[in-house]
C-alpha cells in the first residue's frame, strides 16, 4: 500500500523513497526513523482533520501523539494516566471521548484482543488491516486483510453464511522478542 511523506503533495506517484517508514509503512517490527514515522502520520491526520471540518483539540492531539509514541496499543487507562500526569484531568471520558474520535477518523483502531488502541500508521487511507500483536511487548503492527478476508469471505460463503464485519487479530511474538530482547523496534 503506498504510504504518502507529505500531506500537502500527497499522490500515489510521490512516495519518499528516501523514508524507510514512508517505503515500509506496514513494516512496524522493522527497525526505522521512527520520529519521522510519527511526525508523518501526525502531520497526516491533521491535514485530513482540516479537511474534513473537525477539530483537533489538544486532548485529541495529545492523545494520538501518545499512541504514536510507539508501534504499540495502549489500553484507555494507559492513555488517561498519561494525560492526567501532563495536567490534563483525570475524567475516564476525557481520554475515551478523543479515543473515540481518534477512532471514527481512522487515526486509530481498536485492538479488541487487547481492549486497548494503537494508532492507525495510514490515516486517511483505505485499508482492512489484520493486526499482528506481540504478545510480549504489545507492539502491534498492520498488515493487510483483504486476502484474508476474501478467504473468509470463500469458507463462509459455502455455510451459506453472509459475513457482514470481521475483525482479524493475530497474536505472537514480534523479532524483538523472539532474540529476547527487552522489546520490539520503537
Ligand atoms: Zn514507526
Ligand atoms: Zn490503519
Ligand atoms: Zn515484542
Amino acid at each position: 500500500m503506498a504510504h504518502l511523506h507529505d500531506p500537502a503533495n500527497a499522490g500515489p506517484a510521490n512516495p519518499d523513497p528516501a523514508c524507510p517508514g514512508c517505503a515500509a509503512p506496514d513494516l512496524a517490527f522493522a527497525p526505522h526513523d521512527h520520529d519521522h514515522c510519527a511526525a508523518d502520520a501526525l502531520a497526516r491526520a491533521e491535514a485530513l482533520v482540516a479537511e474534513r471540518g473537525a477539530r483537533m483539540t489538544p486532548v485529541r492531539r495529545r492523545v494520538l501523539e501518545i499512541l504514536l509514541e510507539a508501534h504499540r496499543a495502549l489500553g484507555a487507562y494507559d492513555v488517561l494516566n498519561r494525560l492526567a500526569a501532563e495536567g490534563f484531568g483525570n475524567q475516564p471520558p476525557v481520554a475515551y471521548r478523543a479515543l473515540d474520535f481518534l477512532e471514527e477518523q481512522g487515526f486509530a483502531h481498536r485492538i479488541q484482543r487487547l481492549n486497548a488502541f494503537t494508532a492507525c500508521m495510514h490515516p486517511g487511507e483505505a485499508h482492512a488491516p489484520a493486526f499482528l500483536i506481540c504478545r510480549s511487548c504489545n507492539a502491534v503492527a498492520e498488515a493487510p486483510a483483504a486476502p484474508v478476508l476474501a478467504a473468509l469471505d470463500r469458507a463462509a460463503t459455502g455455510s451459506g453464511f453472509a459475513v457482514e464485519r470481521a475483525s482479524i487479530e493475530a497474536l505472537g511474538l514480534c523479532p524483538g522478542c523472539q532474540r529476547g530482547g527487552a522489546g520490539g523496534s520503537a
